[in-house]
């Protein structure tokens, strides 16, 4: 028998460049699930829905077992806690909303660790604001929390952080926070679980004869003039609209994302089966859409110049380490994209640096192990790791050993 380790796991074929719509869920490496209110709490009186929670955290384990990794987003805080608090039916005040959050969400936390318990699946609670996915320190933050929870095969359980998140911060609607984390990790595949099982071509509700769009691979007018028309029940406060900016943010990420009904206990084996749903479709992989914004997508604020060596390792597709950093020019901060100079100053390629300009400067020329002794941190070994560069010139790769 042959034991592949998670990290040995060959990267499944992108839903995009093939294996079809069925195979987008089932093939991907990293899939974000993002849970609708009404899914989980029971519209009338307010209570927790556990055989379906029960049913997801199921549905959880097999993905896992299979070496998939698995980040939940879920709404249903403000549900939860409006029950909990004995808040009156009918719209909240705002401050009301995030007192109801705040007793809402420790329920729901608990919520998913007793249900992915009971599959041996550590859960863990994240709570992001829109702060958190725009500000560049803030997303480099959770990004390497949520990419650590993964390595630990634990299930990150997502959610806003209603509490502090002020008017113009707040993103209102899981959909976005959940295509913006499934950006943040390079998901492959997002799943919007809610109480609609797709994207109709009208109103489905008041025109029996609405039809069902199985696929979309471009979000043209008429996609946006189909999503206004359709109302959701959903308790959240996502429409279809904000389900078709998740989808933009989603295939802009290059990760295929999957608008399906959730109320059916195991709704992620049923879309593996082939259920009716609303499948968006990217035209590149997480990979290539990420290389893309970094070449062409991020203004450079700065510069590292290379020496010849790092040149030659830049070519057969190497890290860049602070060893091979001859000058640092210009100011820029950690995770900002910068240009990669040969030394003679030729644009080479643009990397995201993993040091700000005033770090950086303390350490190039010196080995990765001194890092921590210059500066007083332990930062990564990389200057710009090689997930986070792009090579934007013809080098040719010298013989190694040569
Ligand atoms: N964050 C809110 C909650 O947990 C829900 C927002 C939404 O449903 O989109 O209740």
């Amino acid at each position: 028998m042959v034991t592949v380790s998670r990290t040995d796991t060959p990267t499944p074929p992108s839903p995009a460049s093939g294996g079809g719509k069925k195979a987008a869920l089932a093939k991907a490496k990293r899939v974000v699930v993002k849970i609708g209110s009404s899914l989980l709490v029971e519209g009338a009186s307010g209570a927790l829905r556990r055989a379906w929670l029960a049913a997801l955290a199921e549905d959880v384990a097999r993905l896992q077992q299979r070496g998939q990794e698995v980040v939940i987003v879920s709404s249903g805080a403000i549900a939860l806690g409006r029950r909990a608090l004995g808040l009156p039916p009918g719209a909240l005040r705002l401050e009301e909303k995030q007192a109801a959050a705040s007793a809402g969400q420790i329920r729901l936390a608990h919520a998913y660790q007793d249900a992915l318990a009971k599959f041996g699946i550590g859960a863990a609670q994240v709570l992001l604001t829109g702060d958190d996915t725009e500000s560049r320190r803030r997303y480099l933050n959770a990004k390497s929390t949520l990419m650590t929870l993964l390595g630990l095969q634990a299930v990150p359980v997502i959610n806003e952080n209603d509490t502090v998140a002020t008017e113009e911060i707040r993103y209102g609607d899981n959909d976005r926070l959940a295509a913006r984390v499934a950006q943040m990790v390079s998901a492959d595949c997002l799943v919007l679980l809610s109480d609609i099982d797709g994207l109709y071509d009208a109103d489905p509700s008041t025109q029996p004869a609405a039809k069902l769009i199985p696929e979309v691979r471009e979000i043209t007018a008429a996609i946006e003039a189909m999503a206004g028309a359709t109302k959701s029940a959903d308790m959240g406060t996502g429409g279809m609209i904000t389900k078709l900016a998740a989808a933009k943010i989603a295939m802009n990420a290059g990760c295929a994302m999957a608008l399906a009904d959730g109320r059916k206990e195991g709704p992620l084996a049923a879309i593996e089966a082939g259920s009716r749903c609303t499948w968006f479709l990217p035209n590149a992989s997480p990979r290539t859409a990420r290389k893309n914004w970094i070449a062409a997508g991020l203004k450079p604020s700065g510069t590292l110049v290379l020496d010849a060596g790092a040149v030659g390792a830049m070519a057969r597709g190497k890290s860049l380490l602070p060893a091979g950093v001859k000058a640092v020019k210009g100011d820029f901060q950690r995770g900002d994209a910068v240009i990669l100079a040969a030394p003679d100053g030729t644009e080479i390629g643009r990397g995201l640096s993993a040091y700000s300009a005033a770090d950086a400067r303390k350490i190039i020329g010196h080995k990765s192990g001194e890092i921590e002794g210059l500066l007083g941190y332990r930062g990564r070994d990389e200057m710009v790791h090689r997930d986070d560069l792009v090579i934007t010139a013809e080098l040719v790769a010298p013989e190694v050993g040569g």
